[in-house]
């Protein structure tokens, strides 16, 4: 059968393939109404699919070395007698076909938690909603999973907190709809799991199990691929296999460049499977836990004990190793249903819900008692943003008679460069989001796809007078967007003064094997001739010769 090519929008990039595994969310369930001689069976294909659903989670806790309770807990949950009776209610008496009535039931039970004044139960509206999907995936595919083998997860569309569930023998995603800069690719990208996105609804016509290839750096996914592509494809998934392991056996080395200067490699995480990734590699730690990633689909601003249960298996494995915990980021693509109507992004709208900052900070008070955490603030622009969250962390912190986390500013909007004087002398330490921070200095929407290159002299001046202000205040900076793991713009964020580098769980080895390879006073040269260019191509041509001696690395 000839190859069949759907085109859509790279989103992490690589090249997998493996057998389709349908992931059906409620865009794609099928809601149309059964005929009343139908509902009896609809409905034992229903209960069959929970039952499979807790199988499998039985199954993959046994499997598990750690947080096995996460998953028994999902077994329990498929054996509520009040989900099984909305099932039976949604099939016996609306008519809603299995698939659709199992993901109604988990959502009408999500809710109900949601809802209770026990904010533990509260806490487990996700778990329920996560059978749902389970459940429902298995009665729309009418059979069980693909098992520990290679899997391309297709869907309509994912949540962040899904990409990282999705955990062993996931090989590639590949979605109908969803967008390059939507979380659930940096999710992706973290766990170096190759994704395309906007492939429209071809890609979900693609049978249960069929091969399909995905390319996430053309954007491509083939159906009925040859046998030449088939190999080639095969071959790159073993080569990042093996890459993981080489920066495994490597991460006891020290990130040292050439000429003798430490860089700490931490990692970006916001899910417990990153970070134990992230150590794997080498890791010393954590730059930056996007928080509000997993309440992205929350009804309400999250308490502080949802804090708390998001943190505890996040921190668990990191020993003695900073975590930088970043206070909630909603606004702009991360508006929960909760805040659709809400003004303003990050640090300027959770200032306006002292409650909610206060809840996060108590959790962060907490856990610090047990880990190094540290505070770090988003989409800072004015001293009393940071004087306000530190006056809180205090006042929190005198309660509870611990000493408080050290608190950093996130230098990610252009407006925070034009103040920076003024924000060293309130925070412990920096750390450049250069994600935002590109896209608001040179007019680009970070939601489309297309070049955004941290490397653009416009934006290099922003990172060499972030730095500049912090070496007189005597603190550290860090970068944790993108570019500390892009091959053009690392060498010469460390030419400019950058000390740490927070990138992608799965970059973590490779980053440092790169930190390895730079010569810093070299690096300091080029950079500061890249800030007298004009334009991002003359700084790709100009560092050329750098990136060879990385990428041969
Ligand atoms: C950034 O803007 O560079 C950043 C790290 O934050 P986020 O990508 O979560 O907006
Ligand atoms: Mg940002």
């Amino acid at each position: 059968m000839a190859e069949q090519v759907l085109a859509g929008v790279p989103a992490a990039p690589g090249l997998a393939t493996g057998a389709v595994e349908h992931w059906p969310t409620p865009l794609v369930a099928d809601a149309s109404s059964v005929g009343a001689d139908d509902r009896p069976q609809a409905l034992s294909a229903a209960l069959a699919a929970l039952q499979g659903a807790a199988d499998e989670m039985a199954g993959l806790a046994e499997a598990l070395e750690s947080d096995r309770e996460i998953l028994e807990a999902g077994v329990l949950m498929a054996a509520d007698p009040s989900l099984q009776a909305s099932v039976r209610r949604l099939v016996l008496d609306t008519g809603l076909p299995a698939a659709a009535a199992l993901l109604a039931a988990a959502e009408e039970q999500a809710l109900r938690l949601d809802a209770l004044d026990d904010e533990l139960l509260a806490a487990r509206a996700s778990d329920v909603r996560s059978i749902g999907r389970r459940a429902a995936r298995i009665a729309a595919g009418g059979g069980r999973p693909t098992g520990g083998g290679p899997r391309v997860i297709v869907a309509a569309d994912l949540g962040p907190a899904d990409v990282a569930e999705l955990g062993a023998g996931l090989r590639a995603i590949a979605l109908a709809g969803g967008g390059p800069t939507g979380h659930a690719a940096i999710v992706a990208r973290s766990l170096g799991v190759p994704m395309v996105v906007g492939l429209g609804d071809a890609v979900l016509e693609v049978p249960e199990g069929a091969e399909l290839v995905v390319d996430g750096d053309t954007g491509t996914a083939v159906r009925d691929p040859g046998a030449a592509r088939l190999e080639t494809a095969q071959a790159a998934s073993m080569t990042r296999a093996r890459d993981r392991q080489l920066a495994a056996s490597r991460s006891g080395l020290p990130a040292i460049t050439l000429d003798g200067a430490r860089v700490t490699v931490l990692a970006n995480a916001a899910s417990a499977l990153e970070v134990r990734g992230a150590i794997a590699a080498g890791a010393d730690g954590l730059g930056l836990v996007r928080t509000e990633l997993s309440f992205l689909e929350g009804t309400a601003w999250p308490s502080a004990l949802d804090h708390q249960l998001l943190l505890e298996p996040i921190l668990a494995p990191l020993g003695d190793r900073p975590a930088t915990v970043r206070l909630l980021d909603f606004g702009g693509d991360k508006t929960p249903p909760f805040l659709r109507q809400a003004d303003g992004r990050g640090i300027d709208l959770l200032l306006r819900h002292p409650l909610a900052l206060d809840s996060q900070l108590s959790a962060l008070v907490a856990a610090a008692r047990g880990s190094e955490v540290r505070i770090l603030i988003p989409m800072v622009v004015e001293a009393a943003q940071v004087r306000a969250v530190r006056q809180s962390a205090v006042r929190i912190a005198a309660g509870r008679g611990v000493p408080v986390p050290l608190i950093g500013a996130m230098i990610e909007v252009p407006g925070a460069v034009s103040m920076i004087d003024q924000l060293v002398r309130e925070v412990d330490f920096l750390s450049i989001g250069t994600n935002d921070l590109t896209a608001l200095q040179l007019g680009l929407d970070r939601s489309r796809p297309g070049p955004a290159p941290a490397h653009h002299p416009a934006v290099l001046r922003l990172v060499a007078a972030t730095c500049a202000a912090a070496r007189i205040a005597g603190i550290g900076v860090s970068v944790c967007g993108e570019a500390a793991s892009d091959p053009v713009a690392m060498p010469l964020l460390l030419g400019l003064g950058v000390d740490t580098l927070s990138v992608g769980s799965s970059r973590v080895g490779q980053v440092r094997e790169w930190v390895r390879a730079v010569d810093l006073a070299a690096a300091r040269s080029i950079a500061a001739q890249a800030l007298q260019l004009e334009s991002a191509a003359a700084v790709e041509e100009l560092t050329a010769p750098l990136r060879s001696v990385l990428l041969a690395s």
